[in-house]
Parts: C-alpha cells; structure tokens; sequence
C-alpha cells in the first residue's frame, strides 16, 4: 500500500465494522453481561498511584495495545481498584443501587448516539425523560406544567435551580423598577449540603446560614429572622428534603408559608432524600414540597439509576429557560423555536439522555416496584435502629427519618472509627466511613440497596 492509502485504511480501522471490530464488541459486551449479573462482585478499594502505575504500564502508545489486553487491564487491575459502589454492604456516603434494567440501558443509551440536548435531534428521547418528569413532579405535588431536564449531578442542578431564580429575582425588581440589591442572599440550613455553598462562591452570592431546630430540621420560624434582616436581598430560599448526613427532611411546609410574606423563591434540594416521597411510610414528612418553585432528586441515589443523573424540576419551566437558553448564530435554528430543548434548563449545552436508563426501569418494571423499594429501605433502616438502641455500648445520634442511621460507639475515638473502618474494607467485608457531628466522631449506614439484609449491618455491628 502507498503510504496515503495506508493512512486512509488506520482513518477508517476504528469505524468500520471488521472482525476486529466484532471481536471488540463482543469483549465488551460479555465482559459488561458477566458484571451486571455478577452476584458476588467483590468491594475492593483504592491503590496508590504508584502501585498502579506499576500494575497498568504504559497504556497509551502510537500503536494501541489493542482491545483484548485494555480490558485484560481493566478487568484485572483497573476496576478492582474502585470501589463497588453498588455493594450491598456499601453503606457510605450516599451509595448508588441501580436496577439491572437501567444498568442494561446504560449500554443502549451510549450505542444509539442520541444527542440529548436539542427536541430536533433527540425528540424521541427526549419524550421519553420528560414523561420520568412528569412522573416524579406529580410525585412530588407540583402541577403538571412543572418540568426541567436531567442534569449530571445534585451540584449542578441545585446550581441550575439557583440561578434561574435570581433571574427570575432580578426580572422582578426591573419590572417595578426598584433597585437592584448590591449583593443577592440566600438562606438555607446551616446542616445544607455543601453544593450551595459552592453553587453560591460559582455566582458570587452570599449564603445565610440558618440554624435549624433541635434535631436538624429547619423550620419556618428558623427562616423568618434571616428574612426580616436581609429583605429583597434574599432571592431563594433551600430546604432539604432528607440532608446527605442524616437524612432529616426540614419543615418544608412552614418555609413555604412565608412566601407570601416574602416573596422569595422555594427551591427544595430532595438530592437524596425526596424519593422518600414514593413510600407511604414518610410521604407525610415533606409536605409542603408541593409549594416548590424548583426541585431536585438524583435517580443515582434512591431512585435505582446509573451514574449519573439529577433530575432539575421548575414549576414554572419558562424561569428556567430564560435564565439558561444560550445563543448563538449556529444554535437559532434550536432556539428560535416553542420545542422543548433540554438544554435550554440548565447551565450546560451538549448533552447525555441520562434519563434514559431511569425511563426504561420505570417502565419495565412498573411505579409499584419503586415504591417497595423506597419502603423496604425505610423498615431496614428501623430495624437496625432498633437494634443499635438496644445494644449495650451503642447510640444513636438522632432517630433516623428516612434510611440514614448514624450512631457511635461507647469510648471510641476517631481513630477507633478509622482503623474499624479500614479494617472492615480490607476484609472486604464492608465499607463503612467514619463521620462526625457537633464534634463527637460517629459512623453511618446509608441503606438503599435493596439487597443489603439486617443480617449484615448486625454482622458489622458485631466487628465494632
Ligand atoms: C448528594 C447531594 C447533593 C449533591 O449531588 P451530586 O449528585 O453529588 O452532585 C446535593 N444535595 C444533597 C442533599 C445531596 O444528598
């Protein structure tokens, strides 16, 4: 071959469908079938960098080091160095739990190359997540002009939420004319999850920490003296709706009821906690979520869905578009039209249908399914409750309201919770961080995996 036919035939090797390519495809299709039906994936955990620089090589070279020794290498080395985050005995953090229906899709949705930002190039796609939407914004009280789109993570969505309602802040004072505040406030719980603060630093806002009652949650009354004090400067005001560490649902009612008053909008962060509201057991707990100007939830939390996705939900979607539609000339043709374009409701452009595999569970196997498995989380969290109030040497920080658990041990110190814990993922046994509140270190289980038994948070219970 000339030298520019051979450089034709290396332009095309990774598109065309060859037996290399077959081969490759196969690889990878049974090696992701063997994982996603694997029952006994073990924890496993991190390696330093050198380590795994001595284990992988060199892996990026003019040649390729072709398909079978990459996922040799990934499937030897690489994944056993990331922790199984869908273990049943994960119970850090908020663990992921994903059904195998979306886990399965995750695969359709990355072959189809559906650009999911735009209704002319992903209508099909994009109806399908808007119909998740509607689902979960019925779930949650709001009406059914409420919509949004699914964004990557909690971070990005309460970023989203927050800006469309300063916008909407600004439009409203500019309409009456009245003066801009020389710097825009938002309140929320002092026990909020740290993405405000980080979304506030992004805008260049200030965050106004509320304390909230005793035993976490933040209530109406807490919110009312930070609102006579900044007045029009407040543009938002957060409420959790199940905080990450303990999983409290603050008065979402009492705060709703001084919009009025105030005027400021509601944005409710349910990042974890608001799939609560699919189980009879504690929908009780977030009433007033129906008063919502913007939501959040991330499906790859309690909603059983792969990394990532967060669903972002206005009820008046318009806010949202006008705080976010981006312009330009090679974009008008989206634009300029009344279609629902994802990207037009959140601070992003391109897009992943991440709502995808979220649609093809909930359609698989039906609302009724996601509903026991909210429940079931909730009764085993009461059950190991129970359990650690009655053991001699135990504690419970707060009395759990959703499905986090956090407790101490009598007599340990940080360093007691941090050997246990290391102690506990080298014998693969379980991943359980330590934490802390108010000073006093503890630990937690985070239950949301369905297939996580009383029998093993009692088992871990008796390493302590
Ligand atoms: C997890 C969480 C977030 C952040 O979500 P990411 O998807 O990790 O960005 C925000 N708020 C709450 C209450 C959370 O639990």
């Amino acid at each position: 071959m000339r030298a520019d036919e051979e450089q034709a035939a290396g332009a095309t090797r990774m598109h065309e469908v060859s037996d290399e390519t077959i081969n490759l495809v196969d690889l990878v299709l049974e090696y992701s079938r063997q994982r996603i039906l694997s029952t006994d994936t073990p924890l496993d955990g991190p390696l330093p960098e050198a380590e795994l620089a001595r284990l992988a090589g060199e892996t990026i070279v003019e040649d390729g080091i072709g398909a079978h020794r990459a996922l040799t290498l990934f499937a030897d080395v690489l994944a056993p160095a990331c922790i199984t985050t869908d273990h049943p005995q994960y119970l850090s953090f908020i663990p992921t739990a994903p059904t195998k229906a979306a886990t399965a899709f995750d695969l359709v949705v990355s072959a189809s190359a559906v650009y999911g930002g735009s209704w002319l190039e992903g209508s099909g796609a994009v109806f399908a997540e808007n119909q998740v939407l509607s689902w979960l914004a019925g779930e949650f009280g709001l009406p059914s002009t409420a919509g949004g789109v699914f964004v990557q993570g909690g971070t990005l969505g309460n970023l989203s939420a927050l800006v469309a309602a300063r916008d909407h802040a600004r439009a409203e004072l500019e309409t009456v004319g009245a003066v801009q505040p020389a710097r825009w406030r938002v309140v929320c719980s002092a026990e909020a999850h740290s993405s405000i603060a980080s979304a506030a630093r992004v805008m260049d806002i200030e965050v106004v920490p509320v304390v909230p009652s005793e035993g976490g949650m933040l209530t109406g009354e807490n919110v009312r003296p930070a609102l006579e004090e900044h007045g029009d400067s407040v543009f938002a005001v957060v409420a959790t709706a199940g905080s990450t560490n303990f999983g409290i649902v603050d008065d979402v009612a009492s705060i709703a009821a001084l919009k009025e008053e105030f005027g400021f909008w509601l944005h409710v962060d349910g990042a974890y906690g608001l799939a609560g509201m699919l189980s009879p057991l504690v929908r009780h707990r977030f009433a007033g979520v129906e008063h919502a100007d913007s939501v959040i939830v991330d499906p790859h939390k309690w909603l059983f869905a792969p990394f990532d996705a967060c669903a972002l939900i206005y009820r008046d979607p318009e806010a949202g578009r006008r705080a976010h539609t981006q312009h330009a000339e090679y974009l008008d043709t989206l634009t300029e039209t009344a279609e629902w374009s994802p990207s037009d409701y959140a601070a992003h452009l391109t897009r992943r249908a991440r709502g995808l595999p979220l649609w093809f569970s909930l359609a698989t196997y039906g609302a009724a399914a996601y509903r026991d498995a909210v429940t079931a989380s909730l009764r085993l969290t009461q059950d190991i409750a129970r359990e650690i109030e009655s053991r001699a040497g135990f504690r419970l920080v707060r009395e759990p309201q959703l499905s986090v658990v956090v407790f101490e041990r009598d007599g340990w110190s940080r360093a007691d919770y941090a050997d246990w814990s290391a102690r506990l993922l080298a014998e693969q046994r379980a991943f359980v961080t330590p934490s802390s509140h108010a000073g006093r270190p503890n630990t937690r289980f985070a239950i949301l995996n369905p297939m996580t038994t009383f029998e093993q948070l009692v088992g871990i219970l008796d390493t302590m």
